[in-house]
């Protein structure tokens, strides 16, 4: 954790949840407490509906898990910043390691989404991480120093922005880093941050994400630089996401 910034512990449902499940799971949420800030993050269809549910709820934020780099135009099937400020987020989820691998999204489409997200005063969360056949020939640092440099915009500081760290073989998988590759991972992210943005880089938030549950997620949030949290399956069972907001302790 880094001294005097609030960790938030996000919530990614993926595709998942129709509007009586979802609508469940975001007041079960609201629910919870403790010093982290807390943020879901549902599918577009049920964003509006989650944003009116958890309206008025300080501890409980909205996000979205993608937006197009477009402000409107003809983009079948896709949803513009704009769009989802207007539909009550706060936050969006950006360059996760599905879209990337899914939707063939690179950095510079992230980058440009990010630069959508920020004009109309989302905070990005932008997502990077190794696979773990570059993890095993020794280039995780390398790659994930690259996708900072080319997927996050100047501004990315001014706008609180986000950087998730998520190692591609540890999401849904069970398997997590060494706590000591968590440190190091995050150090080197630190300090690119740092080396970029100057005194700003050094206080914004770095997540951690990839197989976090209530049994893992103590020990890997006390590590130094890790401010919290991207949690995908274990943000779908509120008494586990809830055990996760309460492991994070801001120093
Ligand atoms: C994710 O999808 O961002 C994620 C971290 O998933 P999980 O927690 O299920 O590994």
């Amino acid at each position: 954790m880094t001294p005097g910034v609030r960790p938030l512990i996000a919530g990614n449902w993926k595709m998942h949840g129709l509007r009586a499940d979802g609508l469940a799971l975001a007041r079960a949420v609201a629910k919870g407490g403790g010093g982290a800030e807390l943020l879901v993050c549902p599918p577009f269809t049920l964003l509006r509906e989650v944003a009116t549910a958890l309206e008025g709820c300080a501890a409980v934020a909205v996000g979205a898990q993608d937006c197009h780099a477009a402000a409107k135009g003809a983009h079948t099937g896709d949803v513009s910043a704009p769009m989802l400020r207007d539909a009550g987020a706060r936050f969006v989820i950006l360059g996760h390691s599905e879209r990337r691998a899914d939707h063939g999204e690179g950095d510079a489409a992230v980058l440009a989404k990010t630069e959508a997200a920020m004009a109309v005063g989302l905070v990005p969360i932008v997502c990077v991480g190794e696979s773990e056949a570059e993890r095993l020939a020794g280039e995780a640092e390398a790659v994930v120093t690259r996708q900072l440099d080319g997927s996050l915009p100047e501004g990315f500081a001014a706008s609180g922005g986000v950087v998730a760290y998520e190692p591609v073989w540890a999401i849904g998988t069970g398997r997590t880093p060494t706590e000591a590759d968590i440190t190091a991972m995050h150090a080197a992210i630190r300090a690119r941050l740092v080396a970029r943005f100057g005194e700003a880089g050094a206080k914004l938030r770095i997540l951690y994400g990839g197989s976090v549950k209530p049994a893992n997620a103590a020990p890997i949030l006390a590590l130094e630089n890790v401010d919290g949290a991207l949690v995908g399956g274990a943000s779908l069972v509120p008494a586990d996401f809830l055990a996760i907001a309460a492991a994070a302790k801001a120093t």
